[in-house]
């Protein structure tokens, strides 16, 4: 199977942040890479943007480093390097006072499709987009991409969308959720919609439940006072969890493209119901004998932040009535893995009796590690002795699939920025699907914190609280096993 990398028009991207922590562990390891595949026009450049004093070379080398310690793959040998490092211009700017915006402005190409990406704290969004406009930087076709957290509650979020809209129009804000640039994400969708098969069974007359689970095996370490202040809700389930669901549960869309997509998500995030306080379990991770407990992390003894949380969730639609959604994200896990089950209903009759057991179809969707699809169907047990049942799994790794191409699955980062250089803002996410996700998460978060519910203690490394297990067990169901 030969990729096809279809070259973007010319471009100047400037990275406010550019000597940042996310700059140089993926943006800029991620341009390098489609300068690799032979993505970037010749004549592209991308322009550092930041507070730090830097000339040209220093932040060329600073992000040789960069690509040294962060790009494993797809890279290029090292002599290209170089001639990667040529497209790099560095400008130091303070997005809150005057420094070096003429400078930047003096930079800019026209005739090109400018991009301006803005790594940096959500608190200087409306700076950096109050100065891109009065110094006459971004013009009408300018895009602007701005990354999470977006807002911390539903005001913040609208007070941070209308900051941009005074200076751009919804259609040049690209919103990043890098999860919907996963390959496996957007595969969800194409086997959805460009399968016959599965759809007709989409439905809660068909499946029983649907799990989404993001678990991480790290704790909040040195960021434990900044997480602090989010927790699980806030830092995954508002974002990344909700736009899985989305995509899971929505209806499909007449066309592939941005408004159509964005306007189904948003459909699917209006009909979640409220979930009451039966229907969450928060935790928190404690010590064990050589690492510190969540709240040691977190520098709070007395700290009711979340670093787990599983939620039950209901959808008020005619398709999803009836059919519960679990959530479940959290630190500290047994095992890293990101992953979407859809559990099919029992066949509504055996006629093979008793002992052949109930037998349930499975559809896995792996987001990481090894993205890929696995769909469990039963057969008859080899062999002599009757017809007894076994669960195989019809199992569809990308990496084997694809072969040598796999190695060529390009990173989330890579894939959307080259998205933002094309105009396509499917996978972005819309300012009212922001809204509508925190008018859905604020009342939660609100009736724990009312209620002063504690989270409940886990042993770290372990599936989480005991109460969430009991949440499913309540209901004669059972979370599916966190492992790679
Ligand atoms: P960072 O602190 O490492 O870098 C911040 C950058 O902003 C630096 O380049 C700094 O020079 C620049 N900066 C700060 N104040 C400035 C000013 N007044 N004028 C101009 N430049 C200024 O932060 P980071 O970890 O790279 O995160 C950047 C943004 O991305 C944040 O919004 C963060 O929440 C988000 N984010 C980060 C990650 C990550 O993995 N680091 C992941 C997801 C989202």
């Amino acid at each position: 199977m030969v990729s096809r990398v279809i070259p973007v028009d010319d471009f100047d991207l400037v990275i406010f942040g550019g000597t940042g922590d996310l700059a140089r562990r993926k943006i800029l390891p991620g341009l390098y890479r489609r300068f690799c595949a032979g993505q970037m026009p010749e004549t592209a450049r991308i322009i550092g943007a930041a507070r730090s004093e830097h000339d040209t070379e220093e932040f060329r080398q600073l992000v040789r480093d960069a690509i040294r310690e962060f790009s494993t793959k797809n890279t290029c040998d090292e002599g290209q390097i170089g001639a990667f490092l040529e497209r790099l211009d560095y400008v130091q700017v303070d997005a809150r006072g005057s420094d070096g915006w003429d400078a930047l402005k003096e930079m800019m190409r026209d005739g090109v499709v400018k991009a301006y990406y803005f790594s940096v704290a959500p608190s200087l969004f409306g700076d950096i987009a109050e100065r891109l406009q009065s110094y006459g930087i971004a013009d009408e076709s300018a895009r602007i991409v701005v990354e999470k957290p977006f807002g911390r509650d539903l005001d913040s979020a609208k007070k941070l969308n209308a900051d941009l809209a005074k200076h751009f129009d919804e259609t040049q804000i690209y919103r990043i959720d890098h999860y919907l640039g996963k390959e496996t994400v957007q595969n969800l969708m194409a086997v959805r919609f460009g399968n016959i098969l599965f759809e007709p069974l989409w439905n809660s007359q068909y499946v029983d439940h649907i799990q989404i689970t993001v678990a991480e095996t790290v704790g909040v370490g040195g960021r434990g006072e900044y997480y602090d202040r989010s927790g699980a809700m806030r830092d995954m389930v508002q974002n990344h969890l909700m736009q899985l669901l989305c995509l899971i549960a929505m209806e499909p869309p007449s066309r592939f493209d941005p408004d159509a997509v964005r306007d189904e998500k948003l459909k699917v995030i209006r009909a979640l119901e409220p979930v009451d306080h039966h229907s969450i379990v928060r935790g928190q991770y404690e010590a064990t004998a050589t690492e510190p407990s969540y709240r040691e992390d977190a520098g709070d003894p007395r700290s009711t932040t979340e670093s787990f949380i599983a939620l039950r969730c209901m959808i008020s639609n005619w398709r999803w009535a009836g059919t519960p959604f679990f959530l479940r994200t959290g630190k500290k896990l047994k095992a890293r893995t990101s992953e979407i089950a859809v559990m099919f209903k029992d066949a509504p009759h055996s006629i093979f009796g008793e002992e052949a057991g109930r037998h349930a179809n499975v559809l896995s969707i792996r987001l990481q590690p090894n993205e890929g699809m696995t769909l469990k169907v039963t057969i008859k047990e080899p062999g002599p002795g009757g017809m007894r049942l076994v669960d195989v799994p019809l199992d569809m790794s990308f990496a084997e699939a694809l072969g040598d191409d796999a190695e060529e699955i390009t990173d989330a980062y890579e894939r959307l920025i080259m998205d933002v250089i094309r105009g396509n803002q499917t996978l972005f996410m819309r300012g009212d699907e922001v809204e509508a996700a925190w008018a859905w998460t604020d009342p939660l978060i609100e009736s724990w914190e009312k209620r002063g519910d504690m989270p409940k203690a886990y042993e770290a490394y372990s599936s989480g609280p005991e109460e969430a297990a009991m949440m499913l067990h309540r209901e004669g169901r059972r979370w599916r096993e966190i492992k790679e």
